[in-house]
């Protein structure tokens, strides 16, 4: 594979005429060469020329890509600029910088870039060419990260329309069920639940809160105490430094609710705004909008991008591990458009998100003692027919790829908890809900977020319990009538509030 990298360098001013470059620039060059391509492939300068305070060279490379040997070679021109002929190197760009790479299957369709370019597709061989890249993009390796990118959305090509990855992990025995409608329906019925007031946002009544409540105590009481999970509080919002670092503002940019600010609290600043309401009674939508910041946030997707923050930077000692923790004060939010579907697809949610970590077989451990709960609650407590899948990583769907990342040794990976639900038909054809999922995301996060232990590897994972998901799974296969409720369900439950009466 081939790289060529064409760079103007602007000096703070021209050399002298008898200024020996055609001796320095090779000699720079060459160590530039040596020390960035090394002995991984062929490089060097293969063209240069000189133009008032404008230098061009050209630098080529059958190794690693040039844009290291630029910097370099800048560097310490600069260095021996500066010492002999008082001229520095002011700016460079690359007007042109050309490279090959392979790509794992050909595109089938086009693809796009959002900086200056031109992609050349022969088979499975992409000759990229970028147009007029800064100094920015230079020192900060855009060439590489443009390369990943084609390289990942023809890999999405490649896979659009094929079945996620599912294996069958295990399952409970069927149960014979109780209820057979949608139970969101009956809740509307019964007056449990009102949808509103903005999208995908329910109001659980009494009687719903108390069950969902319900559901969170099972989980704290009959999972989390026992394990030695302890709870933390965390906020609301995630910084988009977090989402940068796990790769969620790449991954789902069009799922998050965005936070503005007000630019200012001043009353003075508002009056035409309050003005305006007080007249017309109504929102003043372009006034506001000149009053609020682009958005500075985003609200919770999920909570573990905020734990790990709460950990970046920081060494836990081994006493501390494997460290267990969860979180159930922040609500998640996502914008699901048209996947809505009453409470089980919502777009303001209640979960506990467990997070652990520690070492590689401390987390395995972990796992099973979490399943064995976990089959505990859904078999003795809820009474549910549920069964779990392997299922593709939560974090290599966002990159396009399908398939558990290491399938046979299934150390690294996520687990669904899928609900047979009866409305939707039999249990054969219809679809399963996923009311929780289980990963252990090996190394990812806790590299992302510079944490480490006092010795050896570090590794995390999370489990997201979703409470509104929980309920309704129990809900659709056991109905609404208290009475038919498992004995383990009802302990815990306690005394049901009344139905609200609406006249
Ligand atoms: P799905 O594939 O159903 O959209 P997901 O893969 O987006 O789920 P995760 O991000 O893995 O879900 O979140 C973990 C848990 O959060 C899920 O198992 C589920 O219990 C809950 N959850 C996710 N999205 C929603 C939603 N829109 N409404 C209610 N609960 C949700
Ligand atoms: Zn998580
Ligand atoms: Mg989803």
């Amino acid at each position: 594979m081939e790289h060529r990298l064409e760079a103007d360098l602007t000096l703070s001013g021209p050399l002298p005429p008898t200024f020996p470059l055609g001796d320095l620039l090779p000699r720079v060059a060459t160590e530039a060469i040596a020390r960035t391509v090394g002995k991984r492939g062929e490089g060097r300068l293969s063209q240069w020329t000189l133009d008032g305070p404008k230098l061009h060279v050209t630098i080529e490379s059958t190794g690693p890509r040039p844009h290291q040997a630029l910097l370099a070679l800048v560097r310490r021109l600069g260095e021996e600029l500066g010492r002999e002929a008082k001229v520095g190197v002011r700016t460079f760009e690359a007007p042109r910088y050309r490279t090959e790479f392979p790509l794992d299957s050909a595109p089938t369709a086009a693809i796009t870039l959002p900086i200056p370019h031109q992609l050349l597709v022969e088979g499975t061989v992409a000759t990229l060419t970028l147009h007029g890249l800064p100094e920015e993009g230079l020192r900060d390796n855009w060439m590489d990260r443009a390369v990943a990118l084609v390289q990942e959305k023809a890999r999405r090509q490649g896979y659009r329309g094929k079945e996620q990855f599912w294996s069958l992990l295990s399952s409970s025995p069927p149960r014979e069920p109780l209820f057979r409608d949608d139970p969101t329906e009956e809740m509307l019925k019964r007056q449990w639940v009102r949808s509103g007031p903005t999208k995908g946002k329910w109001f659980l009544g009494p009687t719903a809160a108390h069950l969902l409540r319900t559901m969170e105590r099972i989980a704290v009481e009959e999972v989390l105490r026992p394990l030695g999970f302890q709870e933390v509080v965390q906020p609301h919002q995630d910084s988009f430094d977090i989402l940068l670092r796990t790769g969620h503002l790449e991954g789902l940019p069009g799922e998050f609710y965005y936070v503005a600010e007000p630019k200012t609290r001043d009353p003075a600043a508002w009056e035409r705004f309050t003005d305006l309401v007080k007249i017309t009674r109504q929102v003043p939508e372009e006034e506001l909008a000149h009053l609020v910041t682009p958005p500075t946030a985003v609200l919770c997707y999920a909570q573990c991008p905020t734990t790990y923050w709460w950990l970046s930077g920081r060494t836990l000692s081994s006493g501390s591990l494997p460290l267990k923790l969860f979180d159930r004060a922040a609500v998640s939010n996502r914008y699901e458009s048209g996947g809505r579907h009453g409470l089980e697809r919502v777009d303001e949610f209640h979960r506990i998100e467990p997070v652990f970590l520690g070492p590689p077989s401390d987390l395995v451990a972990l796992r099973e003692r979490l399943l064995e709960r976990y089959r505990h609650v859904f078999d003795d407590v809820l009474e549910l027919e549920w069964r779990t899948a392997w299922v593709t990583p939560f974090y290599m769907q966002q990159s396009g790829r399908v398939g558990v990342e290491d399938a046979e040794a299934r150390v690294k990976g996520t687990i669904d908890f899928e609900a047979y639900l009866p409305y939707r038909g039999p249990r054969e054809s219809s679809e399963w809900l996923e009311f929780q999922n289980l990963s252990i995301v090996g190394d990812k996060y806790t590299k992302a977020f510079s944490i480490k232990s006092q010795t050896g590897e570090l590794w995390s994972g999370c489990t997201g319990i979703g409470l509104e998901r929980w309920l309704t799974a129990f809900l659709s296969q056991k109905g609404l009538e208290e009475s038919a409720w498992p004995t383990g369900f009802r302990g815990y439950a306690g005394e049901v509030p009344k139905d609200v009466r609406f006249l």
